[in-house]
């Protein structure tokens, strides 16, 4: 990374440690109960959500580590973008049953919850204690991820997502003890994905594939899963869209959105998630809606970066969007108008006005966009009279994106 925060490296520096095993198949779900094992475990906590209980995909994972011999408590509670107060709730239960390992099941609200628990639970305190890099000072439990979106890459990641149950402001607490020791990547768990998460969660990998490619901290190791996980992702989305059985093009969902989460713990995010954080906390936008509204608006706005335009021309390289070779404005107009089309084929709207956001927020919004820890990293400097412009850019859309 360069010193100066927003000049751009022609090489990245990087430090790679591999710190999760990757287990990718269709059925893969069955081998829980040994690789748990293998890792030492004897008495698990399963941190979920009721949806994925009704699933079937909570019995599944019980069944094979009951067969494996541990012992297993249910933590069935996980909420949409947990609090402190949700990851409270877990490490009373975590604490109550002295268990030795923990299974992160379900979308990134239960695999963060999880690694919430994990740092309370091994090092005290509260979850505000961590907010930062490598707060924790002592060894954490073994953790499983298992995800059954495809989406946040929470799997590939070390950082726990927690808002603070009071302001609802985004926590990201980070350490490389927290990441997952296993994520599990099955295929056939995120079939159970009712049709908008799949849309929201995919248009989430994307802008995570998108954003990574660009960061003053991107560098060679993160570029080339940012480019895959694109790669990957842009041309499987429709396909499960349209045919979500589909278990081929789900598990190319899949394995793009663990690289694009691979390349957010290697690269950081950028000024979309900036700006969607907001939108999520005060006007409860989904998070993929938020983030998939902002991240077109961001390209064009990050594109006056010489540097930023020509990573965006070559992410559009990959699937054969454009060539770079074709000028590099033509490759990023070409990026933009197929992110917008796979945004229209998501249902994800546009216009902040179609969302019921008052024009008289984006004072606050844009104040509060440019305090989010990601804006740091987004390769064009953005402060809260640039996130002000964004979402005014926003407001004045028509629902399919085009101005107005
Ligand atoms: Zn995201």
């Amino acid at each position: 990374m360069s010193s100066a925060g927003h000049a751009s490296p022609a090489v990245g520096l990087f430090d790679f440690v591999p710190r999760t095993r990757l287990v990718f198949g269709a059925d893969t779900i069955g081998r829980v109960g040994e690789l748990a094992a293998e890792l030492g475990g004897r008495r698990v906590l399963l941190v979920t959500d009721p949806g994925i209980v009704k699933a079937g995909h909570a019995a599944r994972v019980r069944e094979s580590l009951v067969k494996a011999g541990l012992h297993v408590s249910l933590f069935d509670r996980v909420k949409e973008n947990p609090t402190t107060r949700c990851v409270d709730e877990c490490v009373a239960v975590a604490a109550a049953e002295k268990v030795d390992m923990l299974i992160g099941l379900g979308g990134g609200s239960s695999m963060d919850t999880a690694k919430g628990c994990n740092f309370i639970l091994t090092n005290g305190g509260r979850m505000q204690d961590y907010r930062g890099v490598g707060k924790a000072k002592l060894p954490m439990l073994p953790l499983i991820a298992i995800p059954t979106t495809a989406g946040t890459g929470s799997e590939c990641q070390s950082a726990a997502l927690i808002a603070d149950e009071e302001t609802h402001l985004k926590m990201a607490c980070l350490d490389p003890k927290a990441a997952a020791r296993i994520a599990i990547l099955d295929p056939v768990l995120t079939v159970s994905q009712p049709p908008r998460v799949t849309a929201c969660t995919g248009v989430d990998a994307i802008a995570h594939a998108v954003e990574t490619a660009v960061t003053t901290r991107r560098n060679p190791f993160s570029e080339t899963f940012s480019r895959e996980a694109f790669k990957l992702c842009v041309t499987s989305l429709p396909q499960v869209l349209k045919h979500p059985k589909d278990i081929e093009a789900r598990g190319r969902m899949l394995l793009g959105a663990a690289y694009a989460g691979i390349a957010i713990e290697n690269s950081m995010l950028g000024a979309a998630h900036s700006a969607a954080n907001p939108l999520t906390a005060h006007c409860g936008m989904v998070h993929g809606q938020a983030v998939g509204m902002m991240l077109p608006l961001v390209i064009r706005f990050n594109s006056a970066d010489p540097a930023a335009l020509r990573c965006y021309a070559e992410l559009a390289s990959g699937p054969e969007l454009a060539t770079v070779k074709g000028g590099l404005t033509t490759a990023l107009e070409a990026l933009i108008a197929r992110i917008e089309s796979l945004l229209n084929l998501a249902g994800i709207p546009r216009s902040l006005a179609d969302c019921g956001v008052e024009p008289g927020k984006i004072k606050s919004l844009a104040e509060d966009a440019s305090k989010q820890w990601t804006a740091n990293f987004n390769p064009r400097r953005c402060e809260a009279a640039d996130f002000a412009g964004l979402y005014e850019a926003a407001f004045n859309r028509r629902s399919d994106g085009d101005q107005v």
